[in-house]
């Protein structure tokens, strides 16, 4: 089991980590800062440095598939010197990383506004969006203006723990039916913006609402006859 650093602070650039395991799966470490795809959340870019000084290309990062609490990170070419126990130093893309983080934290403001089940979603470099079932369109202009007001009550982020039981008793939070909530390590982590939104979510996130920036809503497709895919932009 890999110890999830980013789940505890997202704001993490670095750490220093011990080489578990090197398969065609990836470099396993026994803890990252590296976020592994999922929730519609890309998985981190970076790079792990060794102690000898060389410099290896993450270019993705991927839950290991018999085991969803262990992480691997991908390398574009792994050195022959790499060894099981070597420790690393690893550095995520920062810049790219915080652009998910403002994008994710934006979508449950989205979500937030538009109470319909979510049936999908999924942030990229370029964009957010998230699919509901729900049978009209919503004015863009109206829900662009609602979604920055939002982001401009500051409003800071609280998470905490529940065991997975709890979360079980509790299955009206889980919002995303597309998306299984991060259950199965024993405690699932909620996400609280005070008054606007709280759900399950192991994705990455800003501390305060206003660290989101202006956002646009772009477009909004008619995927089906009950289904509406909202995009969203980030304006900078
Ligand atoms: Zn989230």
């Amino acid at each position: 089991m890999t110890i999830k650093l980013f789940q505890e602070d997202a704001y993490l650039k670095e750490c220093e980590a011990k080489v578990i395991s090197i398969s065609d799966q990836g470099i396993e470490l026994d803890q990252t800062i590296f976020y592994p795809l999922g929730g519609g959340q890309p998985g981190d870019m970076g790079c792990l440095l060794t102690s000898s000084g060389e410099s290896i290309d993450i270019v993705d990062t991927r839950k290991c598939k018999e085991n969803a609490n262990s992480i691997r990170h991908i390398a574009s070419t792994v050195p022959d010197t790499l060894a099981v126990g070597d420790t690393v130093k690893a550095v995520i893309d920062w810049d790219l990383r915080y652009r998910y983080m403002r994008t994710h934290t934006c979508l449950h403001l989205l979500g937030a506004l538009l109470k319909f089940p979510v049936t999908g979603g999924s942030i990229s470099k370029e964009k957010g969006r998230l699919d509901f079932d729900m049978p009209e369109s919503p004015d863009k202009a109206e829900l662009t203006e609602q979604i920055n007001a939002l982001v401009q009550q500051n409003r800071p982020l609280e998470f905490s723990w529940i065991s997975d039981e709890e979360l079980q008793a509790n299955m009206e939070l889980v919002r995303t039916m597309s998306v299984k909530p991060p259950m199965g390590a024993g405690k699932v982590r909620l996400v609280n913006i005070p008054e606007v939104d709280l759900q399950p979510c192991g994705g990455t996130h800003v501390r305060n609402t206003s660290e989101v920036g202006q956002v646009l809503i772009k477009k909004i497709e008619k995927k089906g006859k009950q289904n509406r895919r909202v995009n969203l932009v980030l304006v900078d």
